[in-house]
């Protein structure tokens, strides 16, 4: 992991390793989980083009919001649902509508779809195979009732 004082970004992980913006940190010296998700993406290591960076994003922000040690401290939650949303909005959008179908349809869902996306195997259909919706029906009824549980 490494403290850039030149990046202007936030954070990013490449090959292995991390790096954040000294700036930020300086900024939210409480935003820890900033490397939970970053921690995420050496995890993920997906082969290339092994499925949609929007997915890659919402799984990483997913796996922050359920294993991040201090999301609070940090002001960071989920974002709300509003109107204007898409799940291929990445990051909180789209964990969010994750967290919404591993409540209603399968509690593994992440699990299985990061699973998919490290093996090359991912494809839009598996949504229907593991909730029985199509990705389009389940972002439509997510739409009318996206309340979580
Ligand atoms: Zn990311």
């Amino acid at each position: 992991m490494k403290i850039d004082t030149a990046y202007n970004g936030v954070a990013y992980a490449h090959n292995g390793k991390i790096t954040i913006s000294s700036e930020w940190l300086r900024k939210k010296p409480e935003d820890i989980d900033v490397i939970t998700h970053e921690v995420m993406h050496i995890v993920q290591s997906y082969p290339h083009k092994s499925g949609p960076g929007w997915l890659t994003e919402g799984i990483a922000d997913y796996v922050r919001h359920v294993y991040g040690v201090d999301n609070k401290r940090a002001g960071w939650s989920l974002t709300g649902y509003s109107a204007d949303n898409h799940y291929t909005q990445s990051y909180r959008i789209t964990a969010r509508f994750l967290l919404w179908i591993t409540q209603k349809y399968d509690k593994t869902l992440v699990l299985k779809l990061d699973k998919h996306l490290r093996e090359k195997t991912y494809h839009e259909e598996l949504w229907e195979k593991y909730t029985g919706k199509s990705l389009e029906d389940l972002w439509k009824e997510y739409q009318s009732a996206p309340q979580l549980s």
